[in-house]
This record gives C-alpha cells, structure tokens and sequence, in this order.
C-alpha cells in the first residue's frame, strides 16, 4: 500500500535580505532535497545536530509555510500546493507536539478547553454531551486524571503538561503526529515514561510519527526507521537494528559513536569530528560532509553522492549517500559491522 506521507525532493531556501535596498542577497539552504516517506502506523525519527533542518521539515511537512521545491503527499493526494480551504481537512490528519510544553499550551485556557478547542474546529463532536465524553477520553488516553480537566497549565509539572500536549494533539484525530523533540526539555525519568506513553498510543491508535529528536539513546527505544540528516540534506535512512549496528555513513557513524551502551567493555569507540558543521549559506561542493568526514577522498570534494540502497547493509530497506560504498569491501571502513 502506498505510504501515509511521502516527501519528494523537499527544498525550504530562506531568503536573506540586507545591502542598501534590501535586496536579496543569499539564501539558507535549511532543507535542500529531502526524501522520504512515512507508512501508517509507522515512527520514523529524524535525527541531526541542531540545525541540520530537521524542525524545518516538520514544519514544511504541517504547512506551516510554502515550500521552495518539492512534493509533500499525505495519503495519496499532493498537499504543498493546495488551496486553504481543501487543506483544512488535511491539516487535522497532521498534528504536533512541540518541545516545550509550557509555552505551547494557552496559560488563560483550562485543560478542559485547550482539548475541546480542536474537537469544536474541526468539528468532530455533534453535541455538548460528546464533545465532553471526548475531552474524558482523552485525559484517560494519557493517563491523566479526567477531573484535572479544571485545571490550568501552570498547576501541571512538565511531564503532565506535556501529556496535555499529546491530548490537544489527539483530540484532531490524527493520522500523523510530529514530534518536534518533544521530549528534550524534560528531565531522564520523564523522558521514558512520555516515551512510552507515546509508543503505547501508536499501538493502540494505529498513529504514524515523525519523531524529531538530536538524542539518538532516546530513539532507539521507540522507532521504527531512522533518518540521519546533516546539512539540509538526509545522508542515511534504515531500519533502527541496521543503522545502530552497522551504519553506513560515516557522519552516522560519528552520532552513534556518543551514544552510551549500557554493557560494560561494549561502549563504541568516541569519533570525534574536526571542526564546526558548516554554513547552510555556503554548503561546501560535492558531498557536505566532506570538512568534517575522517573518510573523505578527492572524489568527496567534487561529486555530491546520491542516497541509494547499500547492498553490504544488515536489513533491506537500508540507504546511505556516500561513496566509500564504491569501493572495494577491503577499502570501505564501513562494509562491515565493527566491535558486534
Ligand atoms: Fe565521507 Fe566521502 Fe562518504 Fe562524504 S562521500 S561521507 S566525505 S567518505
Ligand atoms: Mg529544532
């Protein structure tokens, strides 16, 4: 069956203005030809250092603003280039939760009308008697007690607020929820348990998540692919057990190799890589990384290497763009798994 979402070639270049007129004088190339598709009921992470233009995907993927290039198709049908009002219904299959609990949620609303507010938008209840039967089910979704449906966000700690947060987001009756690290600001236990609340809804709701997120230990726990994305591009995409056991670009390599491993004498050895991530104004020629890549080759200065299936990869479905994978195995640091 076709994918829930499927992102085409996406590109968002931010204009930069200055000089004496204001002109036009350069852009952000924030996201430059990104792919890739979601199944339903199915969590892919993006993963990347800040900046790399994960949040600017999820954002290109919810409308929030016109895109510079590219495709975004939910469910079959082209969405970037649709009109407002037949994008409306298509906007409530997509909701998000953001990081920060707190400023997202209106302090001056009580919980119970921060949830009924999209039920009433989008009009998903017939009468008063439903919408407040969906507002309980909601609390009892995520675990919260129904009647702290009084209550106003601040009387909440940042874990029941953000369980708030995934409530407003259910209420719209989603398809796809993003998650734009939305479980960074909280401290480690809360971390899991909002974690596990989230795993726990995909099962039970059958929910798609695009889970955006810098922490790699977190996303081993609940997803089902992984994006890497470095520099407004994606340099690798797997599934979870055959991008962290052996993977296949070296920037991958490098994120992974920070990632603590709970058995004693397993930890990686630490990769640490030169210099700063580059500007996304002036993006170095041939491929990205190649400032930074302890790899890299005449050929990395000069030719960009395309995303494409890795036939040395552990499970099927795994793609990488880098050019080491044309060499001899012998010659290819990253053709086998190493320290499994
Ligand atoms: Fe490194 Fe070259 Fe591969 Fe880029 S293409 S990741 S520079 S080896
Ligand atoms: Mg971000």
């Amino acid at each position: 069956s076709s994918p829930l979402l499927d992102v085409q070639d996406l590109k968002k270049h931010f204009p930069i203005r200055g000089g004496f007129f204001g002109g036009v004088t350069g852009h952000v190339y924030a996201v430059d030809g990104v792919s890739f598709h979601i199944n339903k009921g199915e969590t892919l992470s993006l993963v990347g250092e800040s900046g790399c233009g994960k949040s600017t995907v999820g954002k290109a993927v919810l409308q929030l603003f016109g895109i510079t290039d590219g495709q975004v198709v939910l469910d079959g049908k082209r969405i970037d280039d649709m009109p407002a009002n037949s994008l409306r219904p298509m906007r409530r299959r997509m909701q998000v939760v953001f990081q920060d609990p707190f400023s997202s949620l209106n302090p001056r609303m009580r919980v119970r009308d921060i949830l009924a507010e999209p039920i009433r938008n989008f009009g998903l209840a017939r009468n008063g008697a439903e919408l407040t039967a969906k507002v309980a089910k909601l609390m009892d979704t995520v675990r919260l007690p129904r009647d702290a449906v009084n209550r106003w966000p601040h009387e909440f700690s940042g874990g029941q607020r953000q369980r708030i947060g995934i409530a407003r987001a259910l209420a719209a009756e989603p398809d796809l929820i993003i998650c734009d690290e939305a479980v960074s600001a909280l401290d480690v236990s809360v971390k899991a348990q909002i974690v596990n609340l989230l795993q726990d809804l995909q099962g039970e709701l059958g929910l798609a998540l695009l889970f955006i997120s810098h922490d790699l230990a977190i996303v081993e726990h609940m997803t089902h692919r992984v994006a890497v994305m470095y520099l407004g591009k994606i340099v690798e995409v797997a599934p979870k057990r055959s991008l962290f056991a052996a993977p296949k670009h070296p920037y991958t390599e490098a994120l992974l190799s920070a990632v603590p491993v709970p058995m004693p004498g397993k930890q990686r050895e630490r990769i640490l890589l030169k210099g700063d991530v580059p500007s996304p104004i002036n993006p170095p020629t041939g491929c990205r990384f190649h400032t930074r890549c302890p790899y890299a080759f005449d050929r990395c200065r000069t030719e960009e290497p395309p995303l494409r299936p890795i036939p040395t990869a552990l499970e099927a479905g795994h793609t990488a763009a880098c050019h080491l994978h044309d060499l001899p195995a012998d010659r290819n640091p990253l053709a086998v798994a190493k320290g499994q």
